[in-house]
């Protein structure tokens, strides 16, 4: 007896590497995302992804596709930096992903991970609700009015998850009291003098700005076109990412519509004074936002386990200071993906495996949240989320 169906709602990071590793175990797979297109709806930033995140792309991806991961990632070795805003050296000891991580950019990855999937993948299709039914199906409802049945269904859907309020909906998101305004600036060598290792923090007066570098090892439409022709990808160039954590009590913390608009000026304003190389990293940067971060208001409960669970941010949605958000989602995918295949083959029974899957999940899952919040007291003592 197969698995049959699996339904994924979301085309993110987690949702998509779930999907390439059930095709290749030969289980029916279909995946509905929210957006209109795999277009560029928010800034790609840098990820760090350990050597197991790595891993779990090479066993879920078609060869060609993970080779494009590898040459596009970029490195992640030499020293992690300590300045002040004047860029005296404190210490080249700070604390980073692990030497034999990869830096990969966000965007590129993901359009990586929607190649060869084909009309597996749908758009426009935000998930509005679900029902588990009495013969053993799921049917997810989307917002155009169109349904979908399959006999498992994965919520992937990021950290507003519809699958998981519908599983837990006593669950919240609280602001976690963190505002950061993100930009990306392309690589110059005075700017990567900045960030000649693993990243970079510096500390100003109740300030913190952190940089990493995206170097990519080639740039990825050109690497795309050799390696996999056919697959859509934008020319990207390398960029420092910079994050500026802005004070809770700031005015663009409680006005992220202006916030949005002038992101620039307001760290420029926030950095008056400091070095010109870093005033200069921030002029320059091509894109720019204020965003606030949530984190859950109490650790994942379990739910009662049936054919409907979850994967990624929508079980366990960390703070970027973890830096173990996406290298959490991978983990989760190659999980779950193992437990179906099993059930695929006939080996396993489908509800015994997803009652396990789930106890592993909320373990790892929760572990990863409470890093994230520890983590943060690295970069913010005092903020609600790092009490
Ligand atoms: C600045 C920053 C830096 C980070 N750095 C790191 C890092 O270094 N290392 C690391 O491991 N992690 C990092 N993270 C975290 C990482 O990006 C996330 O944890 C990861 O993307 C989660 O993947 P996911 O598949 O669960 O969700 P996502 O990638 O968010 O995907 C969710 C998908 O679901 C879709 N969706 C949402 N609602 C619906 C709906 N109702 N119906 C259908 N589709 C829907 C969305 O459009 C989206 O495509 C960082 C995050 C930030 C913000």
């Amino acid at each position: 007896m197969t698995v049959g169906r699996v339904l994924v709602v979301g085309a993110g990071l987690g949702g998509l590497t779930l999907a390439h590793g059930l095709v290749r175990a030969g289980v029916d797979v279909r995946v509905y995302e929210a957006d209109d297109g795999p277009g560029e709806r928010s800034q790609g930033y840098r990820i760090g992804l350990a050597p197991p995140a790595m891993e779990v792309l090479r066993a879920s991806l078609p060869p060609r596709l993970h080779r494009l991961v590898e040459v596009t990632s970029g490195s992640l070795t030499g020293p992690g930096l300590l300045f002040d805003e004047q860029l005296t050296v404190l210490s080249r000891d700070l604390e980073g992903p692990p030497a034999e991580a990869r830096a990969v950019d966000r965007q590129v990855l993901r359009r990586i991970l929607l190649g060869d999937l084909g009309d597996r993948v749908a758009y426009a299709k935000r998930l509005a609700g679900l029902t588990q039914d009495a013969e053993g199906t799921v049917t997810a409802r989307f917002a155009d009015g169109t349904r979908a049945t399959g006999q498992v269904l994965v919520g992937a859907d990021g950290g507003n998850s519809v699958v998981r309020r519908n599983l837990a909906p006593e669950v919240g998101l609280v602001d976690s009291d963190l505002c950061g305004a993100m930009g990306r600036t392309p690589v110059t060598d005075r700017f990567l003098r900045l960030v000649p290792g693993r990243g970079t923090m510096v500390k100003g007066p109740g300030i913190t700005l952190m940089l990493g570098r995206m170097q990519f090892g080639r740039e990825p439409s050109e690497a795309a076109a050799e390696i996999a022709p056919g697959l859509d990808m934008p020319y990207r160039d390398s960029y420092v990412r910079w994050v500026l954590l802005v004070p809770p009590e700031h005015p663009a913390a409680t006005d992220p519509g202006r916030a949005r608009d002038d992101a620039r000026e307001l760290v420029l304003d926030l950095i008056d004074g400091w070095h010109p190389d870093l005033r200069d990293l921030v002029r320059s940067a091509d894109m720019s936002a204020v965003g606030r971060s949530k984190v859950y208001d109490r650790p994942m409960p379990s739910w009662p386990v049936g054919r409907v669970t979850l994967l990624g941010d929508a079980a366990h949605l960390t703070l970027a200071s973890g830096g173990n958000g996406a290298n959490t989602a991978m983990q989760d995918a190659a999980r779950l993906c193992a437990s179906l295949a099993e059930v695929d083959r006939g080996e396993r029974e489908l509800i015994s495996v997803l009652g396990a899957y789930q106890d592993d999940l909320l373990e790892r899952g929760n572990a990863a949240v409470e890093f994230g919040k520890q983590a943060l007291k690295r970069f913010v003592p005092d903020t609600a989320a790092s009490q």
